[in-house]
């Protein structure tokens, strides 16, 4: 099995504001888009989708006129898309048997409809909140046709991909096990992780439940603790420039 991490842009984001709830206001901080492929050599999965292509021509396509319109500031190339990465790993869109959502904001899911073929995979609570919320655009996930595999709480996907409920960033978000041969078992912990800062005890984190936020992550390092694996969080650029990026990959 191999996986390969996959850049997908940077948003500059008000640290304060976006993540760190009332700590850093006013700073300004690059965050890393990015998500993975993975594969099986049977099969393959992607990892969240990244940005929208609109943001390429528009980056406040998502923001303006709401609260975080000038908050945070999206920077996407063609390169940068779902659909451009994975062909430097030699996979064809139309090859993705299946994609795993780990949340549906903006910077997880605006690639999805690159995979009309594919199965998509999202914790049902989550799916069930984001057609309500504000914060999660329907023009990024909510595509006619799509073929929806809904899970409820933690479950095996393939063998050595394992889905793991970490709410608390937004109601069903879920994170990521990979079990990979040489490197050992990786755990994506998408926005259940967003700094290395965010893991320091009771750090201030900005969320929809912040004390869920708390005890995914205390779920998290248990699980890290267990199964002896590496963990790779969401949006810190130190540690994404020391990780191996496509088309180089984990295996
Ligand atoms: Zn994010």
């Amino acid at each position: 099995m191999k996986m390969y991490l996959l850049y997908y842009g940077v948003t500059y984001v008000d640290k304060g504001l976006v993540l760190t709830e009332g700590k850093d206001l006013g700073k300004v901080i690059p965050t890393p888009i990015w998500g993975a492929l993975i594969d099986t050599g049977s099969e393959r999965v992607l990892v969240d989708t990244g940005m929208n292509p609109v943001h390429i021509s528009d980056p406040d396509a998502t923001f303006r006129g709401t609260d975080l319109s000038g908050i945070i500031k999206p920077v996407l190339h063609d390169e940068d898309l779902a659909s451009s990465r994975i062909k430097s790993c030699g996979v064809m869109p139309e090859q993705i048997d299946y994609v795993i959502n780990t949340h549906f904001h903006f910077d997880h899911c605006g690639g999805n409809l690159f995979f009309p073929q594919a199965d998509f995979v999202v914790q049902k609570e989550h799916y069930e909140w984001a057609l309500q919320s504000e914060q999660c655009p329907k023009r990024d996930f909510n595509l006619p046709g799509t073929k929806w595999k809904l899970v409820e709480g933690p479950c095996t996907l393939l063998p050595g991909i394992e889905l793991f409920p970490t709410p608390g960033h937004v109601p069903g978000h879920q994170s990521v096990v990979v079990y990979l041969e040489q490197t050992g078992p990786v755990i994506i912990t998408g926005d259940a992780i967003f700094l290395e800062e965010t893991m320091e005890d009771n750090a201030p984190v900005t969320a929809f439940d912040a004390d869920l936020y708390h005890e995914s992550i205390m779920k998290l390092c248990e699980l890290q603790k267990k199964i002896k694996g590496q963990i790779f969080i969401a949006h810190e650029q130190e540690k994404w420039d020391q990780w191996k990026h496509a088309p180089e990959w984990y295996d």
